[in-house]
């Protein structure tokens, strides 16, 4: 299905929401509210954005959650924003006002994934600008500041590394922008950790009532458009009008998110 740009559509977008009892915004983090930046602890979210998050989150109609492939304190820790919900590693780990979720399969994979660490480190030792990220239960392996001749023997190692593992069906692993991600095989992802999110502060009598909206940039954020499209909801990619998504629209840059999220809350 052909994208469209959001603000083309903003006449049905306002009758949407306007008026709606129960929002829920649900946004990715990198990518999204934050330009993509070459070293992972640089990405932040600018002022304007998270005053005006904080702003539509304290709204009583609103559920604001952030669904990241950060570990769940990391951005809690970077937004700080009263009575939201935090996805972490793809939703793995979910804290809310009254939530507290990890995946069982999660913690018993755990011992797994501290090894693949151990071993990615001392892999990647001596190459120029790799950075291997333990995200606790997952990890990711960025390459975006290392050398284009280099970048085939990162690939090379990495894969030598993760392959058997993958094999056993005890990890997967995932490519985003840059970064070559090692997760536990269990079937869950961002469009999961919706549903769960969804189901416990919505009760079902108010899901008609309901407009969910979901922001992201990457491959993994297509799993949480195709569950946003199931529900009737505002699927957005921030990214290019040409890419290949399950998302229906889209915005150019983290810029026209905050323009977006500016006229959202005077909907609200
Ligand atoms: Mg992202």
């Amino acid at each position: 299905m052909q994208m469209e740009y959001l603000f083309n559509d903003w006449a049905w977008i306002d009758k949407k929401i306007r008026g709606q009892k129960n929002v829920v915004l649900l946004c990715d983090y990198d990518g999204t509210l934050t330009p993509i930046v070459d070293l992972p602890e640089l990405a932040v979210a600018g002022k304007d954005i998270i005053k005006c998050l904080r702003r539509i989150a304290g709204k009583n109609k609103v559920l604001l959650g952030i669904v990241s492939g950060r570990a769940m304190s990391d951005i809690k820790e970077r937004l700080s924003i009263s009575g939201a919900i935090y996805a972490g590693n793809h939703g793995l780990e979910i804290e809310g006002p009254g939530l507290k979720f990890v995946h069982p399969l999660a913690e018993e994979l755990n011992s797994i994934l501290r090894l693949i660490n151990q071993v990615l480190n001392k892999a990647m030792k001596d190459i120029r600008g790799v950075i291997v990220e333990d995200k606790g239960m997952t990890l990711s392996v960025h390459y975006r500041l290392v050398d284009e001749q280099t970048l085939p023997e990162v690939h090379r190692r990495f894969e030598n590394i993760v392959r058997l593992p993958r094999m056993m069906g005890k990890i997967k692993t995932t490519a985003g922008k840059k970064v070559h991600e090692v997760r536990p095989a269990i079937p869950w992802d961002k469009g999961k950790a919706i549903s769960l999110i969804v189901e416990k502060y919505v009760p079902k009598h108010r899901r008609k009532d309901m407009v969910l909206i979901y922001l992201g940039d990457d491959r993994t954020d297509e799993d949480a458009f195709k569950v946003v499209n199931h529900m009737e909801g505002i699927s957005i990619l921030v990214g290019k009008s040409e890419q290949q998504t399950e998302a229906r629209y889209y915005l150019n840059s983290t810029q026209e998110v905050l323009t977006f999220l500016l006229e959202l809350d005077k909907l609200l």
